[in-house]
């Protein structure tokens, strides 16, 4: 009882060391579970609050504020998207990193998702150079920070996945989710980020089916879908280009008609 295992979770489909659990974060014994603390990164001063700040600080103990005291010393506030390194005292992991999430009013702009993004990266940057190669992370930002759910996910997703791409020391980061709410947002984020690889590698395989002569008639239904050649839209170059080929209209014609995919000869480009 009280003992989170790995067939408890749901692995990602492009990348099975990131898992999404649905627990609570300060019982899991990992190397590094990560703290989504406010900028004074003393831990939380609100009684019996729901943050998971709180909680951290609760479970790990008061030797844990002493520890984030020293390393505040000299300094007023740590700056949104950095992080800092722990020990974990009472909690059964080793380490703590805090790092400090942007808070939204109103829209979200470009540096919100930045910071955010750069809370994940810098992180598992601390985690690699302090030799964990567990993490698990909470929905950072998403409480009372605001940030909306499903934007997070999509960004905490993205940066994990890029940042195991090249640190094979990682061998597995959770993503924990404290309610359902949170776990179908990660597992909808996790789904797209899928979606998406496929239609990539979809795409590649079709530009080299092009390169190797080898269309098929689905092939060309697809590709007058693509550049919109049903509807007497010029097609684009960008086809070329992905092919490595000169990029002009006329070649992006010929190329159609070779590939039997444009069936009339009238020129498309009338204005030119
Ligand atoms: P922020 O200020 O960064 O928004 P919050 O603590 O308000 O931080 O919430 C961040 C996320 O952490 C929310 O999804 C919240 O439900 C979740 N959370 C709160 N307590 C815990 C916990 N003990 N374990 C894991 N996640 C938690």
């Amino acid at each position: 009882a009280g003992v989170a295992t790995l067939a408890d979770t749901t692995p990602s489909p492009t990348d099975p060391r990131l898992r999404l659990w649905r627990g609570d974060i300060t019982t899991l014994a990992t190397d590094a579970i990560v703290n989504a603390a406010n900028s004074q990164m003393l831990g939380c001063f609100v009684p019996c609050h729901g943050c998971i700040d709180n909680a951290i600080h609760t479970y790990a103990g008061v030797q844990l504020r002493l520890e984030c005291a020293r390393l505040m010393t000299g300094q007023e506030e740590e700056p949104t998207g950095n992080a800092k390194i722990t020990k974990a005292y009472n909690l059964p992991c080793r380490y703590i990193l805090h790092t400090v999430g942007p808070i939204i009013s109103g829209a979200v702009t470009q540096a919100n998702r930045e910071l955010l993004a750069s809370c994940y990266r810098n992180c598992l940057r601390l985690a690699s150079e302090n030799g964990c190669h567990t993490v698990d992370f909470p929905s950072i930002s998403t409480g009372i920070y605001h940030f909306p759910l499903d934007q997070a996910a999509q960004i905490a997703v993205r940066e994990i996945t890029a940042y195991l791409a090249d640190h094979p020391e990682i061998t597995r980061v959770r993503m924990v989710c404290f309610d359902s709410r949170t776990r179908a947002a990660y597992a909808a984020a996790l789904a797209a980020q899928r979606a998406k690889a496929e239609e990539k590698a979809a795409r590649e395989a079709l530009l080299e089916r092009i390169r190797n002569g080898a269309v098929t008639p689905d092939d060309r239904t697809s590709l007058r879908e693509i550049e919109q050649v049903a509807f007497g839209k010029a097609p684009s170059s960008k086809l070329l280009r992905d092919l490595g080929m000169e990029a002009t209209p006329e070649k992006a014609h010929a190329l159609l008609l070779k590939l039997g995919v444009w069936d009339n000869q009238v020129d498309p480009w009338p204005a030119r």
